[in-house]
Formats: structure tokens, C-alpha cells, sequence
């Protein structure tokens, strides 16, 4: 399955998501992904799947999507270790005839050819956490032999390139990289790669490293005001009342959360749902066993059995 949603989502409105790396093929093992640790950081770009799978699929489900907003390569992993990724941008844009957005860590834009096939989207978000070697070692934990100062200059190119728009998101965690000192160091990355809008975020979910913490939202506000480009927080889910409807309500929650754990008001959201009928499914799920409670910060939320730590 390479396709999931629609869901509502804070920056692209209703977003067909479109999965292309098996679950946590990634270069980095960020501390604070919702999707538990990365086994093997690679920088391995790969095939696969078989392309024509995965258009056979969008051709079959296109004609019974509601209006999407975007179709997003995101999902459980990094899109860009997808050597087929630039073709796949393409094929989905001459199937949907939508905006194509891909949501990626950058690591690998050091590379013209990987940048090549980035540059064909409608929006890039990128994200960088860290500006220094020694922060980008402890948050993101990396592939071996990836440099910080490299992918500066590789999103920097890639901005150039690109003929889309270009969203930076920067994650805080506290005491990890919200330091002054890192602070500066981001605001001269981000002056360098000057990216149309930049968002900020802060750990909201369940993380792989339980011992990342949320900064504030006053810390989150207070920094916001010292980058000098267009600066959004994203770190709370404020989107749009969803248009898309679940068809099959149990198999779309089970479908989210294999992806990220979610409060049950989120994938009410999310899903445009009714909270009790969200309530009755993960009940059902529950008593299958497929999903399970994590309390965190005072909320509960539900995650896949068998997700990460
Ligand atoms: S947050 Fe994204 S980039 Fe970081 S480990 Fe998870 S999937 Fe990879």
C-alpha cells in the first residue's frame, strides 16, 4: 500500500499521502520522531518497488478521491533514499493534475541528481534542526559521513533550483537545540538558504527518545521573533475542517497511526469524523490488539502495536 488518507493537515490543507520507503528507511535517527528509532541510518538510494505498482494503485483510487489540496510524499521514512523519486514526482503530477508537495530531512541534497528530481515539486519542506556538527550529532543522530555545513550548502542550491515553493521547518527540542549559541548559528543557515516561509516546531508526539523535551510555547514564540523571514509555528494541529471523508473508518485509523501516534480529538480532526464513532473504532482496534495507550505531557494517545520504543 503506497497511498494513505486524505487527511487534513496543518500546512497542506487536505493531503493525499504517498508512502515510497519501506517503514523507517531513513538517513538520520532522530531523537524525536514519532516513529520510533531508525535500525540502520542509511544514505542508500534505491528502488524499491516497481514504479508502475504504485501508479496502478494512484490510477485505481484517483476517480474516488475528494478534492485534495496536495499529494505528499511523506510517510515512514525519507522519500528522497527513493531512487525512482523524480519519476514518481512526475507520474503523480500527469495522474492527479494536483500540486505535488515532498516532505524531506535534506540530508541528501548534496547530491545535483537528488536535487534534480526535488526541484519538480509544487512545495518542499525540508527540514534542518541543527547548524552546528556537535547539535546535529545528538538530535538527528546521523548516516556516517554526513555534514552539517554540506547540507547547509545543499538545501541553499536546492532553494535555487527549485521551482516550487520552499517551507523550512526547524524542530526545538529543549535543551538539545535551543541553546543561544545554536540559535545564531540557525539564523545564519536559514539567512543562507533563505527559504520562502520558515515554520518552527517543537516535540508534540510520543518521540523515539522518550527524554526529548517540548520547549514552551513561549520560547517557541520568543524565537520566532528573531529569525528575520516569514516565521509560522506549527507545533499545535489548527488546520482547516477537513472535506475528505474516511471510507472505511477503522482501516484509515489503523493506517494513520502505523505512521504516527495521534490523540483520539486528533484523528477526529484529521479523519472529519465524530469523536464517538473515533472512540468506537480504537476501542475495536484495542480489543483486537492492534493499538495501544502512550500517555504523554497529559494526553493519551494511540499508537500501532509494535511502533517504535
Ligand atoms: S523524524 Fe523524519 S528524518 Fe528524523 S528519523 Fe524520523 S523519519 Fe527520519
Amino acid at each position: 500500500m503506497y497511498l494513505y488518507g486524505p487527511v487534513p493537515s496543518r500546512r497542506l490543507g487536505v493531503s493525499l499521502g504517498l508512502d515510497v520507503v519501506p517503514r523507517k528507511t531513513c538517513s538520520l535517527n532522530c531523537v524525536y520522531c514519532q516513529l520510533g528509532p531508525t535500525a540502520r541510518p542509511t544514505l542508500e538510494r534505491r528502488r524499491f518497488f516497481d514504479p508502475e505498482a504504485f501508479f496502478v494503485e494512484l490510477q485505481e483510487k484517483a476517480p474516488h478521491l475528494p478534492p485534495i489540496d496536495y499529494a505528499t510524499f511523506s510517510g515512514s521514512g525519507e522519500p528522497m533514499l527513493n531512487a525512482d523519486l523524480g519519476g514518481l514526482v512526475r507520474g503523480v503530477k500527469k495522474i492527479l493534475h494536483r500540486p505535488v508537495c515532498v516532505i524531506t530531512n535534506g540530508t541528501l541534497t548534496t547530491d545535483p541528481a537528488v536535487r534534480r528530481d526535488l526541484a519538480e515539486a509544487d512545495l518542499l519542506l525540508p527540514s534542518l534542526d541543527a547548524a552546528s556538527q556537535e547539535v546535529f550529532l545528538r538530535v538527528n543522530r546521523p548516516a556516517r559521513g554526513l555534514v552539517i555545513a554540506d547540507i547547509i550548502a545543499g538545501l541553499a542550491e536546492l532553494k535555487r533550483e527549485s521551482r516550487g515553493l520552499f517551507h523550512l521547518e526547524i524542530l526545538l527540542v529543549r535543551g538539545l537545540n535551543d541553546s543561544e549559541d545554536e540559535l545564531s548559528l540557525l539564523r545564519a543557515a536559514v539567512g543562507r538558504i533563505g527559504p520562502d516561509e520558515l515554520h518552527l516546531n517543537t516535540v508534540v508526539r510520543p518521540p523515539a527518545d522518550s527524554s526529548a523535551r517540548p520547549v514552551t510555547p513561549e520560547r517557541l514564540n520568543e524565537i520566532a521573533g528573531t529569525f528575520e523571514v516569514r516565521t509560522r509555528i506549527i507545533a499545535d494541529y489548527a488546520g482547516p475542517v477537513t472535506r475528505a471523508r474516511a471510507l472505511d473508518l477503522i482501516a484509515e485509523i489503523e493506517a494513520y497511526l502505523l505512521r504516527r501516534p495521534a490523540t483520539t480529538a486528533d484523528l477526529a480532526a484529521m479523519l472529519g469524523r465524530d469523536e464517538r464513532a473515533v472512540q468506537g473504532a480504537l476501542k475495536d482496534l484495542a480489543a483486537e490488539g492492534k493499538v495501544e495507550l502512550v500517555h504523554r505531557d497529559g494526553k493519551v494517545f494511540y499508537r500501532r502495536k509494535g511502533n517504535g520504543s
